[in-house]
């Protein structure tokens, strides 16, 4: 769209450009209208080519044929008019003969730039995109006419990462030990024929560190690490992002041992008939195609690496999995406590810390964070530490910024009084129903300062990283989710529209009890609604899911307005403590409800 655009502005500035020069084109008169003028004597010179005489007069003149005035003229001497005595006519009114046209004032060389300019501008245009899609890889030059830049490695030496920076996922490391003993002296496994592979997959959720882990492995073996997101390519005119695979590839074997490291390898290499990405499909298909070319190419000795990257495995094309290609997958996942711990560790290296601060205790109420989140939790800290002008970064500091970053920042609204306690006992519903369940995560922070959309938000977390969910704990989960909206309808007998994201969760979850992990006995262990793309089932079996699914959330509702009932005195004493203090953390909120903390 943005190049049709422009395509317009090109012609449109062309022809104003030319239609100005045409304001000044000589008038084409008749031999007769010609002949007065030099018998009157106003002819001031002309220039004959062939029968066609072009000129200029000495005083304006009008055209009889169309009344229009002009000083520079155009006419064809006829055949039967004699040459002699035309010259005689005009040497005789003192017309100057000239050897070079009058009229066209331009010349020869601006009539050509002229009649060349839509194209030149053209040119330019395109040339400029390609500039523009080469320098996205880091290169730049005419990428498209054939003669693109080298892709620039990272330099050996400067901005090295190497495996003391990458915390928390050792056994990944270990896979890619033996590629950096390779990197780093490929002759050692080539006159043992031995065969490593070309290509190695990193599967994980962003942020894990997969991009670390790639530059760690050209740090350690202190090899060139050429960049590339395969979006760049695929953004590209057609034929450009397989043009630049063969440059990466060219450059990458001519420095070898070296790595290529390809991010977000799905956005080309998604199944083929898939939904498709970005960009054109044809260019994806070629770029692909082309990368595959490059993989099979290579014999295995020339030292190459290439590392892609992606977050979604399972759309790969099963192409690019085949021997000799990614053939080898590495896992990245979530670090667990213990990885939390040591990844806060490689972070905090150069942040001065307060004595208080304990990384093991920020890493056990950090669950789900990955190492990006973890860096960035270590910055925000940092900073609000830098704010309040400390020293050093205290826990204090950790604890805000991780509070900023689970739940989302504050939002200075007034709220009405009515509005507040109705928030507070929405909240210390969620709250109160969590730490009565058995098995459901500690509730960790309460709170009634408004963020984002919520109005409150209540905060629970396992103490261990949880990677399987059993029926009684989901059951609690919907409970504590339900919690919200009971607490409102004990309190004050009405629902509002406060409980809407809970009742998403609520759904989802008991969906997924019933038609995804085979929880419910009366439907079976069937994946009838799967986790992407439509549910599979007759219509009647459909109609038994939603009957299982409404039978559970009733069921859990009936439970938490019981609870709520049954433990009123608690759910005031919550509310009171919420008033008073906004937030309140862990310990105060089982203080307040008068319960123990869970230990499991
Ligand atoms: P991905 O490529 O998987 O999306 P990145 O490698 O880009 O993730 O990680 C982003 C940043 O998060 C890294 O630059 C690093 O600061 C931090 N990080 C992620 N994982 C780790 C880890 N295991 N150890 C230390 N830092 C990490
Ligand atoms: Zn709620």
């Amino acid at each position: 769209m943005r190049f049709a655009l422009t395509l317009l502005a090109v012609y449109a500035v062309f022809f104003l450009i030319s239609s100005f020069f045409d304001a000044d084109a000589p008038e084409t008169i008749s031999y007769t209208q010609f002949t007065t003028q030099v018998n009157a004597g106003n002819v001031k010179e002309v220039y004959a080519t062939g029968y066609s005489v072009e000129g200029v007069l000495k005083q304006p003149a009008t055209d009889p044929d169309d009344n229009r005035a002009y000083t520079k003229f155009v006419t064809e001497i006829p055949v039967f008019a004699s040459d002699e005595q035309l010259y005689q006519s005009l040497v005789g009114k003192g017309v100057q003969i000239v050897a070079e046209s009058p009229t066209q004032g331009r010349g020869l060389f601006w009539n050509l730039v002229l009649s060349l300019l839509p194209v030149l501008l053209l040119v330019g245009l395109w040339v400029w995109i390609m500039r523009r899609g080469a320098s996205l890889m880091g290169g730049g030059g005419l990428a498209g006419l054939g003669k693109s830049k080298a892709a620039k490695p990272v330099e050996a030496g400067k901005v090295r990462v190497n495996f003391d920076d990458v915390a928390g996922i050792d056994e990944v490391e270990a896979e890619l030990v033996e590629i950096v003993d390779y990197l780093k002296d490929p002759a050692k496994y080539r006159r043992l024929g031995a065969k490593l592979p070309k290509g190695i997959l990193l599967a994980g959720p962003p942020g894990t560190g997969k991009t670390l882990l790639a530059r760690a492995v050209a740090g350690e073996a202190n090899v060139p690490f050429f960049s590339a997101s395969a979006s760049e390519f695929i953004e590209m005119i057609v034929g450009v992002g397989a043009s630049r695979v063969r440059d990466l590839f060219e450059e990458a074997r001519k420095v070898a041992p070296s790595i290529i490291f390809i991010d977000e390898i799905d956005a080309i290499g998604r199944a083929r008939g898939g939904a498709s990405g970005i960009g054109g499909h044809d260019e994806r298909e070629q770029t692909l195609n082309q990368i595959l070319t490059e993989m099979d190419g290579f014999s295995g000795a020339e030292g190459v690496i290439v590392i892609g990257a992606t977050n979604r495995p399972e759309v790969l094309d099963p192409a690019l999995l085949r021997p000799g290609r990614f053939d080898r997958t590495v896992v990245v996942s979530p670090p667990d406590a213990k990885g939390r711990a040591e990844i806060l560790k490689v972070h905090t290296r150069g942040v001065p810390l307060d004595a208080d601060v304990s990384l093991e205790q920020l890493a056990k109420t950090s669950p789900g964070m990955t190492g990006a989140d973890l860096a960035n939790l270590v910055n925000e800290a940092a900073l609000l530490a830098a704010k309040r002008g400390k020293e050093k970064v205290s826990m204090a500091d950790f604890a805000d910024a991780l509070e900023k970053l689970q739940l989302g920042a504050a939002r200075s609204i007034v709220m009405p009084e009515e509005e507040r306690r109705r928030t507070a006992y929405h909240e210390a519903g969620h709250a109160l129903l969590g730490m009565l369940q058995p098995g459901a995560d500690p509730v960790r922070k309460i709170s009634i300062i408004p963020r984002g959309r919520a109005l409150g938000v209540t905060l629970s977390t396992p103490d261990t990283d949880r990677y399987n969910y059993d029926y009684d704990y989901l059951r609690g989960r919907i409970i504590g989710a339900l919690g919200g909206m009971a607490a409102e309808e004990v309190v004050y007998g009405v629902i509002t529209t406060g409980s809407e994201s809970d009742l998403e969760q609520v759904t989802m979850i008991a969906r997924g009890m019933v038609g995804r992990w085979g929880m419910s006995e009366k439907i079976g262990p069937l994946t009838i609604l799967p986790s992407e793309g439509q549910p599979q089932a007759a219509p009647a079996t459909l109609a038994a899911v939603d009957d299982e699914v409404r039978r559970i959330v009733d069921e859990c509702y009936e439970q938490a307005v019981r609870l709520l009932k049954e433990n009123r005195e608690r759910l005031d004493a919550i509310v009171e403590a919420l008033l008073e203090h906004e937030t309140l953390d862990e310990e105060a909120a089982y203080a307040a409800a008068g319960l123990p903390r869970k230990t499991e």
